[in-house]
């Protein structure tokens, strides 16, 4: 643990607006002598994290989970104890100065390494696209897809090098060690000389404050997997991490809401047509954990997967994720092209603002898929419709809602929202499935 003297701690902490810092990721109101807000660290819909007004302390009553500031900055924003009192000495205009050797032990150091390392290659792989001549087939791709120079330059979007030679000798005469780019994430595990990305376009994926921790690359031919994603380490955690987060972080903040879309792509799609408040999960299912990270900043997300079978299964997935943690849920189903990405290319970005305005609530849209995947004109069919919908309704805020919500279904179906609501209380007994389509509560 870095040497902060106590003076200096007490310092900091004297000079923090602590409330601001709390209000960054949590929407607070206060009664008494406390403020109250739905906590960032357990999903939960009626609030039980509190921020005491007098001691600048914060405590769940959900999750128990409390401390004082610096620690509440380490958990949501996962940053070593360092790294929190840096953040808050800059926003305290209080000077600190580590020295390197008072960093934090080994672990800090490889953690500091690699932060360098992949700021440092993103920066070469972003040369190579802009600057080299191996790039231009890169770069065209991207400009076909309706991307401009701003944006590439932007999200400092790059290319790897073709010469599988090249990004081992590379790191080697920066002085790299063996050991050091073995876990780096950019090596094959079989063949420590074997890069990851080679002949790709580069997408630089950041963590929350900007720093470049992994890296997307897509393959310009069709060789290979179109899309391959860094593993983890010691920096990247991939169900914590969204595409495009801290590019996006100022526009979610202010619309209040955050569009959720499937691939690096459609992210840059909708920045290009200025929706800047679109992210993207890496590559899997939008967990939990990413859901969690939008509603600390924002009160709405809007949904924006593929319209195959597979983005329209993700989107209903990710609806009840989304509502389970609190966030009001809306679906954009993708028209005239298979996603945001080639609606852009063939249409243009007048056409991809249009469409994004055509959202409709998730409710209505799990409605719509259940009547299209049961045959809703028996009676099996409607039960299996009925059920298909309960993970969603376990998500839901409140009991006005659900109420709402079961008389919707009722009328949809043809069924008595009694006989509905039976069937979910008999389920709610024998357990939803909640592994499939729900967020489990205590993530
Ligand atoms: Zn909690």
């Amino acid at each position: 643990m870095a040497r902060i003297s106590p003076q200096i701690r007490q310092e900091i902490l004297d000079k923090t607006d602590f409330l601001s810092v709390y209000q960054e990721h949590v929407h607070l109101q206060k009664k008494g002598g406390s403020y109250w807000g739905l906590c960032p660290f357990h999903s939960e819909k009626t609030p039980s994290f509190s921020v005491s007004v007098d001691t600048g302390l914060f405590y769940c009553f959900g999750c128990h989970k409390g401390g004082s500031v610096i620690q509440f900055l380490m958990d949501v924003d996962k940053l070593t104890y360092t790294e929190a009192m840096e953040e808050l000495a800059h926003r305290s205009g209080v000077q600190i100065h580590f020295e390197e050797s008072e960093r934090a032990g080994e672990a800090e150091k490889e953690r500091q390494a690699l932060f360098e390392l992949y700021d440092r290659l993103s920066k070469t792989f972003h040369w190579f696209l802009v600057n080299h001549a191996s790039g231009r087939k890169g770069l065209e791709v991207l400009y076909k897809r309706g991307l401009t120079d701003v944006l590439i330059e932007k999200f400092s979007l790059g290319y790897a090098p073709a010469n599988r030679q090249w990004l081992y000798s590379f790191l080697k005469a920066k002085g790299y060690s063996d050991n050091f780019l073995r876990h780096s994430g950019l090596f094959s595990k079989n063949d420590q000389y074997w890069p990851l990305f080679a002949d790709r376009i580069m997408f630089p994926i950041s963590d929350v404050k900007g720093r470049v921790i992994a890296f997307g690359g897509r393959a310009m031919d069709q060789e290979g997997p179109k899309y391959i994603n860094s593993p983890e380490t010691a920096v990247f955690k991939k169900q914590d991490t969204l595409f495009a987060l801290s590019q996006a972080l100022d526009s979610i903040k202010s619309a209040d809401e955050a569009i959720v879309c499937e691939g690096y792509m459609d992210v840059l799609s909708f920045h290009a047509a200025g929706m800047t408040n679109a992210v993207a999960p890496l590559g899997t299912a939008f967990t939990s954990h990413q859901a969690m990270a939008l509603r600390r900043r924002a009160s709405r997300v809007v949904l924006c997967f593929d319209s195959d079978e597979a983005g329209l299964h993700a989107a209903e997935r990710a609806c009840s994720i989304a509502a389970g943690v609190g966030l009001e849920t809306s679906v954009l189903l993708p028209e005239g092209g298979k996603d945001a990405s080639e609606i852009l290319e063939k249409k243009g970005e007048g056409e991809l603002t249009r469409m994004s305005k055509n959202t409709i609530n998730a409710g209505h849209f799990l409605l719509t898929r259940a009547s299209q995947l049961f045959d809703i004109s028996t009676m099996e069919g409607k039960a299996k419709a009925v059920s298909f919908l309960f993970p969603f309704l376990d998500a839901l805020d409140s009991d006005v809602q659900r109420q709402g919500y079961i008389r919707e279904i009722g009328k949809a179906l043809g069924v008595g929202a009694h006989a509905v609501e039976m069937d979910y209380a008999k389920a709610k007994v024998s357990g939803i499935n909640r592994s499939r389509n729900a967020p489990s509560s205590n993530s």
